[in-house]
Order: C-alpha cells, then sequence, then structure tokens
C-alpha cells in the first residue's frame, strides 16, 4: 500500500518543484494575463449589468405612461357612453377599445373586465397565456409582469376614480432590447479579447526586457564568482536596476584589485620561499664546503708537526715544516676570517656607516698595504687615481679594493703589474657613481669559469690558490660588500694577458638623505 502512495506524493513533489522553477518571466506573464482576465470580466459584467438595469427602467417607464394613457382613454370612453356597469361596459366596448389602445399604443393589447374575464385583443386571436395571477395583483390595483420568451405582458388596473373598470395587458416585445444587449455582450467579448492580448503582449514585452536586465545582472554575478571582472557596467539604465548593475560593476573592480593585489602577495611570498629555500641550500653548501675547506690545511699541519715529533733533529725538515705549518696556518686565519664575515653578513642586517669618502687616499693606502707582497712576488702596482668622493663605507671599500689588488697580485706572472684607477660617471637619470678599476696581466680566467668565480669556495685552479693562500671567499666577500652599499662588481674583462675588475659605488647619496 504505502509503497504505491510514494510515486504519486513524488510526482505531485516533482509537480511543484516544476511550478517553482518556472522563471520569473513565466510567472511575472501568468500573474499579468490573470490580472487582466479579472479586470476585463469584471468590467463586461458591471457594464452590461448596467446596460440591462438601464433598459428596464426605460420600458418600465414606457409602460407605466401607456398605462396611464390607457386608463384615460378607457375612463373617458366609459364616461361619455351610456350608464352602465364596468363589467358590462367592457363587455360591450373591451373589444373596440383593445384595437382603438393597440393602435395608439403601438403594442397588441387585451382588454380585461373588472372580474378578470377576457373582455378584448387587439390581436387577431385570443392570447392563451394564463395571467390569472397577474390579474389579483391588478384586482388589489398593483401592475404585474410576466415574461415569456421574446415576450413581457405588463398588466395595470384601469380605474374610474375609485372604482376598478378592468385590466388593461400590453404586449411588449423584448426582442429589440434583447438583440441590443446581445451585440453589446459580443463587442465585449471581441474587445475583451482584443484588450487582454494586446494588454497582455504590450506587459509581457515590458516585464521581458525587466527581466532580461536581471538576466544580465545575474550573468555578472556568475562571472565575478568564476573570477571574470566586468569591463563595463551589466546594464546602463537610470532606474534602481541602474543603480544596481553599477553597484556590481564597482563591487566588481574592487574585488578585482583586492584580488590582484593578494596575487601580488602571493607571488611575493613565494618568491621569498624560493629565495629561503636557496638561502637554506646555499647555506648547507656553505657548512659543507667550509668544513672541507678547514680540514685541508689542519690536516696539513697535523702532518707536520708529527714529522716533526719523528725527525725533530733534521734541521732540513725543521725548517720546511715551519714555513709550511706558517702558510697553513695563515690560509686557516683567512679562511675562517672572510667565512665569518661572509655568513655575518647574510645572517645580520649589515650595518653600512656610509658617508661621504675621499676616494684618492683611500685608494692610496690600500696600494701600500699591498706594497709588500707585490714586490715578493716581483709584481708592480700603478696607479691612475683622481680625487673624488663617494658615499659608502670606508672600511667596507677598503676591503673590496684589498682583495681585488691582492687576486691581482696572487694571480700574475713574475714582472707583472696591477693598476688601480678611479673615475667618475653620470647615468641618464643624473646620478653619480664612481668607477674603481683594478687591472692586471695576470693569468686570466677562461671565458667558460668567468660566471662561476664569484661563487663562495670556487677557485680556477685549486693548487695555484692553496699555494697562494687563496680561500674562493674573497669574490663572494667583495660582491656581497658591493651590494650592502648599494653598488656592484663585475669582471669587466679577461683574457689570457690578465683580467679587468670593476667595482660601481654611489657617489652621493640617495635623494632623502640628502635634504637633510
Ligand atoms: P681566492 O681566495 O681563491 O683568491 P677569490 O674568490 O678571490 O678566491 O677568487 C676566486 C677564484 O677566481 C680564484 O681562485 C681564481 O682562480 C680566480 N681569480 C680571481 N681573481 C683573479 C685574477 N685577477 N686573475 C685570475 N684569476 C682570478
Amino acid at each position: 500500500m504505502s509503497r504505491s502512495g510514494h510515486p504519486s506524493a513524488s510526482s505531485s513533489r516533482s509537480r511543484r518543484r516544476r511550478w517553482l522553477h518556472i522563471g520569473l518571466k513565466g510567472k511575472i506573464a501568468l500573474l499579468l494575463a490573470l490580472l487582466l482576465a479579472f479586470i476585463i470580466l469584471l468590467l463586461s459584467i458591471l457594464v452590461l449589468a448596467g446596460i440591462r438595469e438601464d433598459q428596464r427602467a426605460r420600458m418600465e417607464q414606457s409602460l407605466a405612461h401607456q398605462a396611464d394613457a390607457a386608463n384615460l382613454r378607457v375612463r373617458e370612453a366609459y364616461l361619455t357612453g351610456e350608464r352602465v356597469t364596468p363589467k358590462a361596459f367592457m363587455e360591450q366596448s373591451g373589444q373596440r377599445l383593445a384595437v382603438d389602445l393597440g393602435g395608439q399604443s403601438g403594442m397588441a393589447v387585451t382588454l380585461y373586465d373588472s372580474d378578470g374575464s377576457f373582455a378584448g385583443t387587439s390581436l387577431p386571436i385570443q392570447p392563451l397565456t394564463d395571467v390569472k395571477a397577474a390579474l389579483r395583483h391588478t384586482a388589489q390595483g398593483q401592475s404585474a409582469y410576466i415574461t415569456q420568451g421574446e415576450q413581457l405582458l405588463y398588466l395595470a388596473p384601469l380605474y374610474n376614480v375609485d372604482e376598478l373598470l378592468g385590466t388593461v395587458q400590453f404586449h411588449y416585445s423584448l426582442k429589440e432590447q434583447n438583440d441590443f444587449y446581445s451585440q453589446i455582450r459580443r463587442l465585449f467579448i471581441g474587445i475583451g479579447a482584443a484588450v487582454l492580448v494586446a494588454g497582455f503582449l504590450i506587459g509581457y514585452g515590458y516585464v521581458w526586457r525587466q527581466v532580461h536586465v536581471l538576466g544580465k545582472l545575474n550573468q555578472a554575478a556568475r562571472d565575478i564568482g568564476q573570477g571574470r571582472y566586468l569591463s563595463e557596467p551589466p546594464a546602463l539604465r537610470k532606474d534602481e536596476l541602474g543603480e544596481l548593475a553599477q553597484g556590481i560593476y564597482d563591487m566588481s573592480g574592487r574585488i578585482s584589485s583586492y584580488v590582484s593585489e593578494l596575487n601580488e602577495e602571493k607571488q611575493k611570498l613565494l618568491a621569498a620561499i624560493i629565495r629561503l629555500q636557496e638561502l637554506e641550500q646555499q647555506q648547507k653548501q656553505f657548512i659543507g664546503n667550509i668544513s672541507h675547506e678547514l680540514k685541508t690545511p689542519l690536516t696539513s699541519i697535523l702532518a707536520y708537526s708529527d714529522l716533526l715529533d719523528m725527525y725533530s733533529d733534521d734541521p732540513a725538515l725543521l725548517e720546511h715544516a715551519r714555513t709550511q705549518i706558517g702558510k697553513e696556518a695563515e690560509r686557516l686565519y683567512a679562511l675562517v676570517e672572510k667565512a665569518l664575515q661572509l655568513s655575518a653578513m647574510d645572517v645580520y642586517e649589515f650595518e653600512t656607516n656610509a658617508s661621504r669618502v675621499e676616494i684618492q687616499p683611500l685608494l692610496e693606502e690600500a696600494l701600500n698595504r699591498l706594497q709588500m707582497k707585490a714586490e715578493q712576488r716581483q709584481v708592480s702596482l700603478t696607479s691612475a687615481l683622481c680625487e673624488d668622493t663617494a658615499w659608502v663605507d670606508r672600511d667596507n671599500v677598503m676591503h673590496m679594493v684589498i682583495n681585488l689588488l691582492d687576486n691581482g697580485v696572487k694571480y700574475n706572472r713574475p714582472g707583472g703589474t696591477v693598476k688601480l684607477s678611479n673615475r667618475s660617471v653620470i647615468s641618464d637619470s643624473g646620478e653619480r657613481s664612481v668607477i674603481i678599476e683594478v687591472e692586471d696581466t695576470g693569468i686570466g680566467i677562461p671565458q667558460e669559469l668567468q660566471e662561476r668565480i664569484f661563487e663562495p669556495f670556487y677557485t680556477v685552479s685549486d693548487d695555484r690558490s692553496r699555494d697562494t693562500g687563496g680561500t674562493g671567499l674573497g669574490l663572494p666577500l667583495v660582491r656581497s660588500l658591493a651590494a650592502k652599499q648599494h653598488g656592484s662588481v663585475r669582471l669587466a674583462a679577461s683574457g689570457p694577458n690578465g683580467s679587468r675588475f670593476m667595482i660601481i659605488l654611489p657617489g652621493d647619496p640617495p635623494s632623502e638623505l640628502e635634504t637633510h
């Protein structure tokens, strides 16, 4: 039982759901149609009822008028004739008077005497309609109607002062009235149907336009939801729907800019994460490298100290071991110092105490510091310096120049030169930069390795580096120092006849500082 009940319940639910899914256009159209039909129906009923009422009032008035005229005529005949009883008068004159009154009123007329018996008629034959009930009314001085198909019988009493003479009956044809009424009704049905159709079409067209705009707004909202932002308002109108469309458009603009801001932030965050991962990787590599680099000189020192223990009476070995241990210790020292400096720069917010620095004396001092080492390696230091100032940290610049001069000497040939020079250049945007160049006549760096020399621990030739106390940390340190001072360093040229390194530093403070 219950099983058979389910399908019908669910089908009625789905019917209801289908009804609910009739779009706004359909619902409003249906409502409009019902409303129009109701109004037209109501109007028709009221107007037709009015017409009926008017017809009835006119007819009553006309019949009452005819009844009065008939009364006058019959009374006149009664008074001017022989003195007889009303009944006898009606018997004698009823037929003649009925024909008279028929001619006078333009209607068929039948007369009855005061007892309700037939007295005469203008019709060719005596009418058969049973009017007894109506005659009872007229006997009491009232008029009465009887409707028979398209004919109305109007009965009215005839009087001589207080004396009832009889009853006059008019045969009133309703055909004309009924035809007129039917014609009007047909007109109403025709006009009503036309108004209904036209009104519905006009109304539906108007509703369609409004609902069409709603459809556009709906689509716009869906587009925004799917990340397709609007390039123009979904509808241009000067009403509430227009305001709504403008509101949706403004909202779309704001969401779009929020989303792009968010995306930008996301990109930045992703870049920062990638950078952090790279840094972590670099740090791991750095620690791995430095452990290895620290072990090499230490192993060497340990080996020599073992040798010293074993052959302490060999003066030649003693001398060799002393030099080697000294060399390795120096290398160890340089390595530790540079490594600490480099990692400190990565980890801490490096302080650059920038100030206006006279470049020429600084470079001269750097040359002095390297003079001894250059002489030992039979390399001559030359310079082409000019007076100039830069907005830098003096110690850092000294560090950078010494590192480059040191490399120029280390990777040189006996009899070679290292030249130090400086100059100023002004960029298109009007910013002044100070350029310091270190040019040597050394062994040069092969083209394919030029990019890599700025990587930590990278050395072109391990043997030569070790020999000269190199660590592979000098150039990375120079690059970090330059970057921290808003400058840069690069290998400007290198070949079998030497290399030229270029440091570029800011000539003046950033504009906001200068104004202070
Ligand atoms: P190092 O302490 O080994 O000198 P650097 O970082 O200063 O380390 O230099 C990295 C490598 O670049 C060096 O090992 C060397 O092979 C190469 N190099 C640096 N400067 C010069 C130069 N002026 N001439 C030739 N090679 C150089």
